[in-house]
């Protein structure tokens, strides 16, 4: 361990000559921040806005560039030239920290950030279906019960054998294979219930959006703002008409919101399971230019990168794993793990 911890700080000491890029200069790492508080200590799951700080230091004082939506989008459509540090951030869903902390401290670096908005949410029409299973499973006082999901398929929670937050990750992988046409009903009517837990009568205060109005003023202040779908539902297993309003009404509930046409997608929950090619064919009819997944991995700039399968890399919670994201010693490590197998 201490072997590792070593070497990896020399791979990263390394990485600040740029020899790392040298070798792979077409990889652009695309970050996906989660939610952020001044002070992490109080929230858990949240990342302290000085981490934060700590990173976007990093890369302002070892010559970054911290790509616009654009400059990504000239490289991939256009054929531009990479930047020899390019790096880029996006952030998803569209909770009142992502315009309250994320953004400010963006703004502190003069660096952009590309939010994607659950445009039901910034309406006040509802919250994030697998937030509010992470409420609820937050305040069970059962330690053992059986759940019966939309399927029909029993799941258990043990919480004498297993951690809660092991349950919560489970519990949430099952809720996505399900039918999710009647989700949010579902949590509602049968969860609460089952859980003996009472639905809040509004948005809990940590679970509230950003207004339209902070999204406008993003949009003025050199960020970028983009529909992710009106509900949160995964697309994949929703019937068809409803994945179409799903992409179609964002778009239009943004536009009008924000005054311009909105051409980038992010896609709920973003595995490569949670859509597939009937969702990309409406997003091109709808003239979406290109759409992030949450696959982790750099994006290659040129004729591979399909441009409606973006990756992203979740935001490492230790500043060693960012390093060598930003520096593409992880590239290396891609490369070698593929000539293994
Ligand atoms: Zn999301």
């Amino acid at each position: 361990m201490a072997f590792k911890t070593l070497a990896l700080k020399f791979a990263n000491f390394l990485g600040e000559t740029g020899v790392y890029h040298a070798l792979f200069p077409r990889c652009i790492p695309v970050f996906m921040l989660h939610r952020f508080t001044e002070s992490a200590k109080d929230a858990p799951g949240t990342l302290s806005a000085d981490l934060l700080r700590r990173y976007l230091q990093y890369l302002a004082s070892h010559g970054y560039q911290v790509l616009t939506m654009d400059d990504l989008g000239n490289i991939l459509l256009r054929g531009d030239p990479v930047p020899p540090r390019a790096v880029m951030f996006t952030v998803d869903d569209g909770f009142y920290d992502h315009h309250d902390v994320v953004a400010k401290v963006f703004d502190e670096f003069g660096f952009p950030l590309n939010f994607f908005v659950i445009t039901g949410f910034l309406d006040g029409k509802l919250w994030p279906w697998d937030d509010q299973v992470v409420y609820a499973l937050n305040q069970i006082t059962k330690a053992k019960l059986e759940i019966s999901l939309p399927s029909g398929r029993s799941f258990p929670i043990d919480l004498k054998e297993f951690t809660l937050r092991d349950v919560i990750r489970e519990f949430r992988k099952e809720l996505k294979r399900d039918d999710q046409a009647l989700i949010y009903e579902w949590i509602k009517n049968e969860l609460f219930p089952a859980l003996d837990v009472e639905f809040p009568p509004g948005i809990p205060d940590p679970y509230r959006p950003m207004t339209w109005s902070d999204a406008q003023s993003l949009r003025h202040r050199g960020h970028g703002v983009y529909p992710h779908t009106c509900t949160h539902r995964i697309l994949s297993v929703l019937p068809e008409s409803e994945r179409r309003f799903e992409i179609l009404e964002s778009q239009k509930r943004a536009k009008t919101e924000l005054d311009y046409f909105p051409d980038v997608f992010a896609y709920p929950t973003g595995r490569l399971s949670d859509y597939d090619v009937c969702d990309v064919m409406v997003l091109k009819q709808a003239g979406f230019r290109m759409a992030f997944n949450t696959v982790a991995g750099y994006v290659k700039a040129g004729a591979m990168q399909d441009v409606y399968s973006i990756p992203r890399f979740s935001l490492p919670e230790k500043f060693g794993d960012f390093q060598q994201i930003v520096n593409r010693f992880e590239a290396v490590k891609e490369s070698l793990k593929r000539e293994q197998t």
